[in-house]
């Protein structure tokens, strides 16, 4: 028995790999850069996708589907968008295989069915998605349109990490028209606070809500919202984000609509969307030596109830009292397994589901039986207790609540112990090599600066958060000046 994960504090990626794939949650595929989901991890994911998606209908949005081509003229339409993600694209220019006569009937290309105009997998649907609007609005009757779609995405992205950065991911992604542009970027915003909210309360990942600069903006966009979390290992990840993409799109695609006035305008838009990358956060943000940790308000079930016995009447006995849990426990909405397969102990189910991060675990034996108790173990302070059967439902129920708000707070107090603000360069390096996180530090707005600081410490802007005050400074690189501070971090 044993797990043999490696120790976080020796070699934190490489548990991260071998996290994911032991506790089932996905792997490596025959495709370079595109992963696996397996069962246990796409419940996860479903979850999220529920929650999600009942947020944003809630807020008025409705689903729809587009292709998953965009022919290269329409891709291009967009200059700054198309530029951005040309380096990453998947381009389809054959529509056939045929049999090679000389080479054993393998199979190649066939020369002959080469298609007219290429077509680009999508990286982003802006450009198929506006080309579509534009026969969907002509008047501000047809506004504001919102629209949200589940799907895939290719980016060839070089170097990949299960979940974190796949060469194909899937997410959420909306999109978004309206008549002005205040009313844009209110929707932007409104979807910024509704990732936030969704990442706090049911991730258990508490999140700096922000502007990107103009560097680390999403191609095509005027602003981008976004929310950054920070791993236990001191890194930042970026979980979410929100664009609003000013008439961008519209100009390209020509989406104009008449006014109550009668006048032709160009529509305002945004995107945005969270993708599978929210598993990694959920990961590395909770996750021990032991395996998974999960936050109830995900776990595919909230409870395992594992029996103890020697022969078939013992489990028999169990198992009645393991039933009534169970009964008892579905109806108060909690989920929960009853693990009776006798192809495996006890000792190696507990393993597994500790591996596997199930936030409670019930434990009977015949001393249980006896007794009338049962023994539940929490997964996230790993500490166990005798509980009276009839106190069963009632101390489930609380302890649920207890170790969600826990994982909470717990990685809120990391977070906010690791926001380090430094006055200088020097210091900026040192707390950067010896401690990590967030770095808030003065900066002098330019391009320049912010390169330059990433080519010598790797360290990027991660937000401009958007509850900063506004604080005169000096630019801790350029010593420019500086009214307000940035948040630097290495980041995945
Ligand atoms: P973007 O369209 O670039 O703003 O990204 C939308 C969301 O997808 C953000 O939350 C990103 O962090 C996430 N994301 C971007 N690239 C990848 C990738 N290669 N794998 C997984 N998630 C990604």
């Amino acid at each position: 028995m044993g797990k043999n994960l490696t120790k976080r504090s020796e070699d934190y990626s490489k548990w991260y790999n071998e996290l994911v794939v032991k506790a089932d949650l996905a792997e490596n595929s025959a495709v370079r850069g595109c992963m696996v989901i397996k069962p246990y991890g796409f419940a996860i994911w479903e979850k999220m996708q529920a929650e999600l998606d009942k947020k944003f209908k809630e807020t008025g949005h409705e689903n729809a589907y587009f292709p998953l081509f965009v022919p290269k003229s329409l891709f291009e339409a967009e200059e700054k968008n198309a530029e951005g993600f040309a380096k990453e694209c998947a381009v389809v220019t054959h529509y056939r295989l045929k049999t090679d006569p000389d080479n054993e009937g393998k199979l190649i290309v066939d020369p002959e069915a080469k298609l007219q105009e290429e077509l680009v997998v999508r990286p982003t649907s802006e450009a198929i998605i506006w080309n579509t609007y534009k026969g969907w609005i002509q008047s501000y009757r047809d506004l504001p349109l919102l629209i949200n779609q589940w799907a895939n995405v290719v980016r060839w992205e070089m170097r990949t990490r299960l979940f974190l950065r796949t060469a194909e991911f899937l997410w959420q992604e909306g999109h978004t028209a309206h008549a002005t542009k205040e009313e844009a970027i209110a929707e932007a915003d409104l979807i910024n606070n509704l990732y936030a909210t969704f990442v706090e309360n049911f991730l258990a990942v508490p999140v700096i809500k922000g502007l990107k600069t103009e560097s680390e903006r999403f191609a095509g966009a005027d602003e981008t919202f976004c929310i950054e979390a920070l791993m236990q290992d001191g890194k930042a990840l970026q979980a979410g984000t929100s664009h609003f993409l000013g008439q961008n799109f519209a100009k390209a695609f020509d989406v104009k609509f008449a006014t109550k006035e009668g006048k032709q305008e160009y529509v305002w838009a945004t995107s945005w969307g969270v993708s599978t990358r929210l598993m990694g956060a959920l990961i590395m943000t909770h996750s021990d030596d032991q395996g998974l940790v999960l936050p109830p308000n995900l776990a595919p079930y909230q409870v395992v109830i594992v029996p103890i016995y020697r022969n078939q009447e013992q489990l028999d006995a169990i198992s009645q009292v393991a039933n009534e849990i169970v009964n008892d426990l579905r109806l108060h909405n909690v989920s929960v397994k009853f693990d009776n397969r006798d192809t495996h102990k006890p000792g190696w189910k507990f393993n597994e589901y500790e591996l596997k991060g199930v936030p409670l675990r019930i434990g009977i034996g015949p001393k249980d039986l006896e007794k009338r108790t049962v023994e539940l173990a929490r997964r996230d302070t790993l500490t166990k207790e005798f509980v009276p059967k009839e106190d069963v439902v009632k101390t489930v129920v609380q302890l649920l609540k207890e170790i969600q708000d826990n994982l909470y707070n717990k990685a809120k107090d990391y977070r906010d112990s690791h926001i380090t603000a430094v006055q200088n360069f020097d210091e900026f390096k040192e707390v950067l090599e010896t401690k990590g996180g967030f770095i808030s530090a003065h900066w002098d707005g330019t391009n320049e600066t912010e390169n330059k600081i990433k080519e010598l410490t790797k360290a990027t802007i991660r937000c401009i958060p958007l509850d900063n005050p506004k604080e005169d400074g000096i630019c801790v690189y350029s010593g420019a000046q500086s009214t307000q501070r940035v948040l630097f971090a290495k980041a995945y």
